[in-house]
């Protein structure tokens, strides 16, 4: 992740993010909405410098803290099932490197995101000041409980692989929403997106097969000093 460097955009790094954004469209990413935000949001500020050149190809990649930057398309996929639109007040659980909420929040959304490690929370949230995305509301706690106090969203996006759906997620859904969930039992996960009803009743559709670390219970470390926006949620 990207620290005490000066980050730096050249032509050669929007070369690379053409040729990821041709890849994406030929994998049936076609908003375009979507595919100009990564046209837009540097992904080589996300990871370690000296591995700069990975940034631009279609693969996860190990971040700090033992956890991993998802796969460009996987970002993809996940934002075009959430149907984005503009102002949407959005959950993200597994602010990991911060990348997906720069993506979200780039295609005009609120975005308010979670990490359950504290180290990973601070560091991307320092990042995210540093890139121009001080505006995505970054929280330290356990996404599994949601974030009651900002409660309802328009939509909501798990990051990490779940073994079933979060009742409190659910239950911060607001009545029209979207949530996109990677789900199963195993190492591979369904990615699955819920539609809440204006009754409340869901219902459920699958979009294929991913990995994901996987969503856990509980937070680490203890609480952090005062940083940019940092809200406890406990
Ligand atoms: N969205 C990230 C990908 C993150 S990997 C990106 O764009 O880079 C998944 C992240 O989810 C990890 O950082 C992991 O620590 C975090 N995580 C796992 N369980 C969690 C939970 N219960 N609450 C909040 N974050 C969680």
């Amino acid at each position: 992740m990207a620290k005490k460097i000066k980050l730096k955009d050249t032509y050669r790094h929007r070369g690379l993010r053409l040729q990821l954004v041709k890849e994406l469209k030929s994998k049936g990413i076609e908003d375009e909405r979507i595919l100009q935000a990564f046209m837009q949001v540097k992904r080589h500020y996300f990871l370690d410098p000296a591995f700069a050149d990975w940034a631009y190809k279609d693969v996860a990649f190990p971040i700090d803290a033992g956890q991993t930057i998802s796969q460009p398309y996987t970002v993809a996929l996940q934002t075009d099932l959430l149907e984005v639109k503009k102002g949407d007040i959005i959950l993200e659980v597994g602010t990991g490197s911060g990348f997906q909420a720069c993506i979200l929040a780039h295609m005009g959304a609120k975005v308010y995101t979670i990490e359950r490690q504290r180290y990973l929370f601070e560091q991307t949230n320092n990042l995210l000041k540093e890139i121009g995305f001080a505006h995505i509301r970054t929280l330290y706690g356990d996404g599994y409980k949601g974030a009651s106090r900002f409660a309802p969203f328009d939509k909501i996006i798990i990051t990490a692989g779940a073994t079933s759906i979060p009742q409190a997620l659910i239950e911060q859904l607001k009545p029209g929403g979207i949530m996109v969930i990677p789900v199963g039992d195993g190492d591979v996960k369904s990615m699955v997106r819920i539609r809440k009803g204006k009754d409340g009743r869901l219902t459920k559709e699958t979009h294929g097969y991913c990995r994901f670390v996987p969503l856990l219970e509980g937070k680490t470390g203890k609480k952090p000093k005062a940083v940019n926006k940092y809200v406890n949620l406990d």
